[in-house]
Parts: C-alpha cells; structure tokens; sequence
C-alpha cells in the first residue's frame, strides 16, 4: 500500500436456496461489512437478478463511503457452473436459474468483472484462504458439506479441482446403495447424500426415536405459519441429549456417523487425501461428531490408506466462507 492509494475491496456474495449471504471483503480475505436477506427464489430468476444487481449498488456505495474501491464481484452459487459463469443447471431450490448466464449478467448490471462459482467450491476456497485449512496451512483438501443435500470440493495445491465442465465435487451423488436406494433429487437412487445429509439425519432421528427429540413447532419459530408446523426431528436437540451421555442419542449418533463414514472411505479410497475440512450446518458439532465418523471410517477403510492418518477438521468460517471464497474467486481470476 503505498501514499493515498485507494484500498481495493471485492463484493462478495453466496447465493443458497433461502439466503443470499454478501460482505466486502478486502484483499487480505477481511470482511468488513456482512449481511444475509432472503432469497425468495420462487419469485424467479429475473427476479433474483434484479435482487442482486440491487445488492451489489448498495454494496458498492457503502463500500464507497468506507473509503475503498470496489474491483469486482465473486459470487458462489447453488448450482452447477461452467467455466464460462453460467449456472448449467439448478435443482427446483432456485425455479428457472438454469441457463441464467450469471457472470456476463452481472458484469453488465455492474460495470465490474465478475467470478461466478458452485457454492461449495466458493466455500472451500474460503476455507482454504482464512479458514480450517488456512490455520492448517493445508494446500490440498477435500471439503465436504453435510446440510440439506452434501456437496464436495477437491482442493489441490490451492486450486478447486473443477473437472471438464466446471461439476466436480458431486460427492453427495456418488451411489452407495444398489439396490432399493433412497430416491435422491438428482434423479438418481441411493445416493450417499439421502443417507448422510442433515435432512438424511433427521429421517433416522424419526425412524429411531418417533418424536422425543422433535421441536414442536419448528416452522411457526422459523417465521411459517402454524398449519405447515408439526413435530419435527431437530438434530440439536439430539446431539445436546447425546453429549450429556442419553444412552438413545448416543445409539442413533454412532449410526449416522457409519452412514456418513461411508461416503468418506469412498473418496478415500479414490483419492488418498489426508485432509478433510468439513462444512455445512453439522459443522457445528465439532470433534463430538467429526471423531465418530472418523472412528467409522477406520474400521471400514482398507488399512494401507489410513497408515498416513485421516483427518476430520471443522469449517471454521460458519456462514462467511462462500462469501470470502466468492471474492478469493475474483481475486485470483484478475
Ligand atoms: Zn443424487
């Protein structure tokens, strides 16, 4: 930094199925200004599009006034994304988004140049930039999330691995069960992601334990209304049963550990990394449930790939990651 130069900033925003998260964030990966609104996707894709063109003017003037100079905008999206900055394709969470040529839209609505992304992949850069895997130094990883669905990320020296097309890392698609699989969303069947996922975990919770660790009115607290609320499976509260040692928690943690452990010695066995950073609503249990999946995978994996050690690392970032990843995306592309 020299004299009275002017200090850059990039928006960054990550875009999800219910909110659309953004901050500036300066070129040392601080974030100095962050906010969520809803996405409210099912108004449409011309409708998000004019959401955030609309951020990115808010952003752009307050960035303005905190004395900074917006560069460009990264923006990790739920989808898959081409090289080229067109989301290819976008489950029924974001309703008309296929297609949409992201990045030429919003470096038009902006006048910036922007980087469009996969959520994950966004996340795993942020991650890997001032996160689990920046503490750690790491310069290859596997990112995993384990929320609503499961998505992955290959790291390798620093770089998202993105495969031909821009998809690699559908890691919660690859099929674990053969026959009668749980239908998943992708279309397919017995996808590791209908038997890990936090929605997977909730489905278990019910089958095992019917509504003892249910939050009553779990859409009426989350803003909904009465009628779509009904006594649902709350992760939470089975996992604070299961840390003050109920012996019924504990049983149905060890078996969502081995479903999820799973899909692990899979892509351990595939590509013998060492280090995994672990992201997603679930992250928030920590080493009480990152140590029982691992405690799985060494009882399943063949011995040779765990002689070097298997490590499970937390996401450290919670919910800024897609948003300090989206503007590593940026920054690296200039
Ligand atoms: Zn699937």
């Amino acid at each position: 930094m020299h004299g009275n130069r002017i200090p850059n900033i990039v928006l960054g925003i990550d875009l999800g199925g219910t909110q659309i998260k953004m901050g500036l964030v300066d070129h040392a990966g601080d974030i100095h200004s962050f906010r969520s609104v809803p996405t409210e996707s099912a108004k449409g894709s011309r409708h998000l599009l004019d959401k955030l063109q609309q951020a990115c003017v808010e952003m752009d003037r307050e960035a303005r006034e905190r004395g900074f100079l917006p560069v460009g905008v990264g923006i990790g999206t739920a989808g898959f994304v081409d090289t080229d900055g067109r989301v290819a394709y976008a489950t029924d969470n974001l309703p008309g988004w296929t297609g949409t040529k992201l990045r030429a839209e919003v470096e038009s609505a902006t006048g910036l140049p922007a980087a469009v992304l996969n959520d994950v992949h966004a996340l795993a850069l942020g991650e890997g930039w001032r996160g689990a895997a920046a503490s750690l130094k790491l310069r290859d990883f596997v990112c995993v999330t384990l929320g609503t669905g499961i998505g992955g990320c290959l790291i390798a020296d620093g770089n998202v691995v993105r495969g031909q097309d821009g998809y690699a890392g559908g890691f919660g698609h690859q099929i674990v069960m053969q026959e009668g699989g749980i239908p998943c969303s992708c279309g397919l069947s017995g996808c590791w992601e209908t038997y890990a996922s936090v929605n997977a975990l909730k489905r278990l919770i019910a089958e095992r334990s019917g509504t003892r660790f249910a939050s009553e009115f779990p859409a009426a607290a989350a803003g909904g209304t009465l009628e779509e609320s009904a006594p649902a499976a709350d992760p939470r509260r089975l996992f604070d049963a299961a840390r003050s040692g109920d012996r019924q928690a504990l049983a149905i943690v060890d078996e969502y550990a081995d479903r999820v452990s799973v899909g692990f010695v899979n892509l351990i066995h595939m590509l013998n990394p060492r280090d995994f950073v672990i992201g997603g609503a679930i992250s928030a249990q920590g080493g009480f449930l990152l140590d029982r999946i691992n405690a799985e995978i060494k009882r399943r994996i063949m011995p040779v790939y765990g002689s070097g050690g298997i490590r499970l690392h937390a996401a450290e970032l919670g919910d800024k990651a897609g948003v300090v990843g989206a503007a590593y995306a940026l920054l690296r592309q200039n």
